[in-house]
């Protein structure tokens, strides 16, 4: 998932042809903006976005071309697998729209990015030596299947979907009725709905839950392998090991590393460079102790 710089598209494409490439709906939307502004204009995007079926974000994007044909335009010269839920893999099993999570381990190092490489790298070695036992021990704590995030989503779905009434086909077929008569299909067997929410997420919705429920069988079991918790700690199981100090690190008989050569890139740096002590004392003109 990348926040869509030019180029980045065909780069993808090119080099990782397997990959499935989504922009972050947030990135998208701050360009969206910069000509297309107003409350309506951004309901309807999210509205397209979010979709989990063809007939929703089609209906948003019929709504948009109405409101505002400039903003039709805009949206629609972006091919909606890279950000619209309704045209999502299903094979991935994940319905982010945003890149929180880049942007979250952007921010956990932050601090690491300043250093020399050599801090840099020591300082992100600890972080993920910290985290892989915390999130073990966070995790392995938990009395459920499912990792216990997945399990309160769950848990809301499972009340959500009380409220609707289901017909069973015999076999592993439902039709599940709403409150307003609207209709889903649920193939328990496939681990398909016809709202497209579960096929996406790899989590049942509320219309396959309500099928599941009509049978007693337990949603959790229905939840993809990668939510489940003893897989999560599979992934948590192997630890960093620990490392000596640079007085004990091997000698190499490579020549030395030279820094690589910097560009100057144009217009002002983003961030202020941090001052060496030597340079403090030279501009104070005083030697501090
Ligand atoms: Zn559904």
């Amino acid at each position: 998932m990348s926040d869509k710089q030019k180029g980045l598209v065909e780069a993808v494409e090119t080099l990782l042809p397997d990959a499935e490439h989504r922009f972050c709906v947030l990135h998208l939307y701050n360009n969206f903006k910069l000509s297309h502004r107003g409350l309506r204009l951004k309901e309807i995007l999210w509205r397209a976005a979010s979709s989990t079926r063809i007939v929703d974000f089609n209906a948003a994007m019929n709504e948009l071309k109405n409101v505002d044909s400039k903003a039709f335009q805009w949206l629609s010269a972006r091919s909606p697998q890279h950000w619209s839920r309704a045209y999502f893999s299903t094979y991935l099993k994940c319905d982010m729209l945003l890149n929180n999570l880049c942007e979250s381990f952007n921010g956990m190092i932050r601090k690491a990015r300043e250093e020399p490489i050599i801090s840099m790298l020591e300082l992100i070695r600890i972080m993920l030596m910290r985290r892989i036992h915390r999130q073990r021990d966070l995790v392995g704590k938990s009395s459920s299947r499912l990792c216990p995030r997945i399990q309160l989503k769950l848990d809301e779905l499972k009340k959500e979907a009380m409220a609707y009434n289901v017909e069973w086909n015999g076999h592993e077929q439902f039709e599940v009725i709403g409150a307003f008569q609207e209709k889903n299909v649920v193939h328990l067997g496939e681990k398909t709905c016809s709202c497209r929410k579960w096929n996406v997420s790899g989590i049942p919705c509320k219309h396959a839950i309500a099928g599941m429920s009509y049978m007693h069988y337990p949603p959790e079991e229905f939840v993809v392998d990668c939510y489940k918790k003893e897989v999560y700690l599979k992934a948590y199981s192997r630890m960093m090991k620990p490392m000596h100090g640079p007085d004990e690190w091997p000698n190499s008989n490579r020549s030395p590393l030279h820094p690589p050569i910097v560009e100057k890139l144009p217009g002002r740096p983003k961030k202020a460079r941090k001052k060496q002590l030597g340079e403090e004392v030279a501009k104070n003109g005083k030697k501090k102790n």
